[in-house]
């Protein structure tokens, strides 16, 4: 088994910034990839408001530039997945497919993923006009059609957020009523770019290197239709993935990791940053700080367990 004064769980842009920061700090982190290496970003074609690249840049270039950065101050890289971890004493557990590891401290950065629906041509056409994200997206549908899917509070703020750039958006909800709230409702009903299609789902995205076209169905009258349309842009819940850590740390109720400001989890030594503790914001820069401000805690962290260890010692 081997011990390590920090491990960093996923690598994302959450994940590899951390690394960074506890590798400058002489932490010698070990980070454990998860099945993404590079996170979400490594599935994004274009990123252009990440800080630094007034270019644009693709997501795996960002990502794999982040991960450069943090192994050349000594930080490991490891693809592997934590199926296990015990997080009940001072020194953690964390078990791997292929190995046991443990750690004086934990960075936290699994990130999430945006449910899918489930239909054929969503997941091929991701990045090709299938997006989870009005903000990482919209700009590219200027001008263009596009249907929002999904009836809470999201949909509606991503679909006004659409207006600004779209000539049409459509929203497809399978109930015959919205769950969000009334001032976005109100907002979203004198907004003349949007439109609302109600007890419908969407059973294609069809396309091939891009979306062209979407069917429809009438959950009531089960008609089928297939118009043109330019993007799908999907917001129907946003799943963290945090199924590890339930019943050791606290989480809120859509199952996101709670921490303080300081991004210290309910566990002293656990900490965490990025979309597996923010519901919010839920962008590749704001996860990337969240990981700089978690292994600087983890430092400080690291920093007072060794003044515990050896109190005579300046
Ligand atoms: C298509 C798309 C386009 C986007 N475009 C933009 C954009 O233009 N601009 C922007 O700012 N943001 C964009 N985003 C959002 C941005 O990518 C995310 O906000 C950001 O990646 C979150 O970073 P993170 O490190 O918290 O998590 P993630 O990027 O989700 O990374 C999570 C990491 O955790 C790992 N992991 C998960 N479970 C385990 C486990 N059990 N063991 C070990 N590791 C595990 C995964 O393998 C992954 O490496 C986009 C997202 C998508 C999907």
């Amino acid at each position: 088994m081997s011990v390590e004064k920090v491990i960093i769980i996923g690598s994302g842009p959450a994940g590899l910034t951390a690394a960074i920061y506890a590798a400058r700090a002489d932490l010698n982190p070990l980070v454990i990839s998860g099945p993404q290496l590079g996170g979400q970003p490594s599935i994004t074609n274009e990123v252009e408001n990440f800080p630094g690249f007034p270019e644009g840049i693709t997501g795996p270039e960002l990502v794999q530039k982040i991960q450069k950065q943090a192994e050349r101050f000594g930080a490991r890289v490891e693809f592997d997945e934590v199926t296990e971890v015990g997080l009940s004493v001072s020194s953690f557990r964390i078990k791997t497919h292929s190995k046991e590891h443990e750690a004086k401290a934990i960075i936290i950065a699994t990130g999430a993923s945006a449910r899918k629906l489930g239909v054929p041509g969503e997941v091929k056409l991701i990045g090709r006009g299938v997006s989870y994200c009005a903000t990482c997206d919209g700009f590219f549908f200027k001008e263009k059609d596009v249907v929002v899917v999904g009836g809470g509070d999201s949909a509606l703020e991503e679909a006004l957020f659409l207006t600004r750039f779209a000539s049409s958006v459509r929203i497809i909800h399978r109930r015959d009523q919205l769950r969000a709230g009334p001032t976005l409702q109100g907002r979203a009903e004198r907004n003349q770019k949007i439109d609302d299609s109600w007890n419908t789902v969407v059973t294609q995205v069809n396309g091939e290197d891009g979306v062209e076209s979407r069917t429809l169905k009438n959950v009531k009258t089960d008609e089928t239709s297939t118009l043109p349309i330019d993007g799908v842009f999907i917001f129907i819940g946003h799943v963290p993935n945090a199924q590890i850590f339930e019943g050791q740390l606290e989480m809120d109720e859509n199952g996101h990791l709670l921490t303080d400001k300081l991004a210290h989890t309910s566990v002293p030594g656990v900490f965490a940053a990025g979309e597996v503790a923010d519901p919010i914001f839920r962008q590749s820069i704001t996860s990337a700080g969240e990981g700089a401000k978690a292994a600087i805690e983890a430092d400080k962290y690291l920093a007072e367990l060794e003044d515990r260890a050896y109190p005579g010692r300046k």
